[in-house]
């Protein structure tokens, strides 16, 4: 059965990165239909909204959505596809490609992924004035004062559930178990600050240790979240999967692009229970719009992990392999590496490959 695809570019630089990337995967023929849900500034002009019905339908009725990145315009659409479609697992593979340009001396074979728990925390945009915690007397353990007090100023609250922690904290352990099929070493580490979050990120810690309990066959490893930045900067060849609530994942997932090249490598996919979505992890590059330079390998290797998704496992080791090749060969890379390619040259030549 032909498989749906909804294109949604983004806006800034995104695009620039996100055309040729589908016209790459046109390039492999796989008879993937895309369709065009009106999102965004336009569809502000054609439909009077930037996330109008119809736009909402075409993604429901696709098979999966694949995203540029967004500045602004095309977040609801974002956010419909994010907790909207409850895809809590966001994937942030950290892959070296011989040729990136990594600040590491020995980047060689760095192969882990971040599994970023992706709708709790503090990304449930209930904020506040300080003043509205009156009626709960909400008392601060370190200053020993209720919280209201403190105003003038502004709270965030952070959300950690049960059943949010253990379904992320299974999908890494599975991931685990995945990869290790695939050669990867098949180990889970989870970082959290539960001893300055006592309950919060302990329950988050709590219900991973009991997960792992269950997965006797995958090593398990509980960090506190400051120690395991520092380890993956310091030691990022011993890790796998690793498993973290939303902030954190956010943060040390930018830091680990780091460690492999930069944002211009950062692929990334969204989980659900009944939908996925691809994006690169990167934004919108505001700085370099217009200028026919972005990277799009994070885009093309988002690609790819929706050709994995799309059951066609086999056209997403074709796109990785012949990344792969143009790193090697290091004749058309783009400037975030060093090199002078356009992203129009950097993409022919994944084609030629292709
Ligand atoms: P967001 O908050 O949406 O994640 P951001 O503010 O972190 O976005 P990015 O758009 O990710 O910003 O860009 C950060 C820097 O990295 C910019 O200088 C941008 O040009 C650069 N950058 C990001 N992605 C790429 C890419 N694919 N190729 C080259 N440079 C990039």
């Amino acid at each position: 059965m032909t498989k749906t695809v909804a294109l949604i570019p983004g806006e800034e630089a995104a695009p620039e990165a996100f055309e040729p990337t589908v016209a790459l995967l046109d390039h492999l023929r796989l008879g993937l239909e895309w369709v065009r849900p009106p999102v965004g500034n336009s569809a502000q002009e054609t439909h009077g909204s930037t996330f109008p019905k119809q736009a909402r339908e075409m993604i429901d009725a696709a098979d999966t959505t694949f995203f540029g990145a967004t500045s602004g315009a095309s977040a609801p659409a974002l956010f419909y596809l994010r907790w909207g479609k409850l895809t809590y697992a966001n994937v942030r593979p950290a892959r070296y490609f011989r040729g990136a340009k990594s600040p590491l001396a020995k980047p060689d074979g760095i192969d882990f992924v971040i599994v970023r728990e992706n709708l709790e925390d503090l990304y449930t945009f209930a904020e506040g004035d300080l003043e509205q915690l009156a009626p709960a007397n909400l008392m601060s353990g370190t200053w020993r004062r209720p919280l209201h007090e403190l105003a003038p100023g502004r709270f965030a609250v952070k959300v950690i559930t049960e059943a949010g922690s253990e379904r992320i904290v299974r999908f890494a352990f599975e991931l685990a178990r995945q990869r290790r099929e695939d050669g990867c070493p098949g180990r889970v580490a989870c970082g959290t600050k539960h001893n300055m979050l006592p309950r919060s990120d302990a329950l988050f810690r709590d219900i991973a240790l009991r997960v792992a309990e269950e997965y006797d066959d995958i090593p398990f490893e509980s960090y506190f979240i400051d120690d395991l930045a520092h380890r993956l900067v310091a030691t990022p060849h011993a890790f796998d999967v690793v498993v973290m609530p939303n902030l954190y994942g956010d943060i040390l997932s930018d830091a680990a692009a780091a460690l492999i090249g930069g944002l211009g490598l950062a692929a990334s996919g969204c989980y659900g229970e009944n939908y996925a979505y691809f994006e690169s992890a990167h934004g919108t590059a505001p700085d370099i719009e217009g200028q026919g330079i972005i990277n799009p390998t994070a885009m093309i290797l988002s690609a790819a992990m929706m050709l994995g998704y799309l059951e066609l496992p086999e056209a997403g080791c074709a796109l990785v392999d012949a990344v792969t090749a143009v790193y090697a060969e290091g004749k058309a890379l783009t400037r975030d590496q060093g090199g002078s390619a356009s992203t129009e040259a950097f993409c022919a030549a994944v084609a030629e490959r292709l």
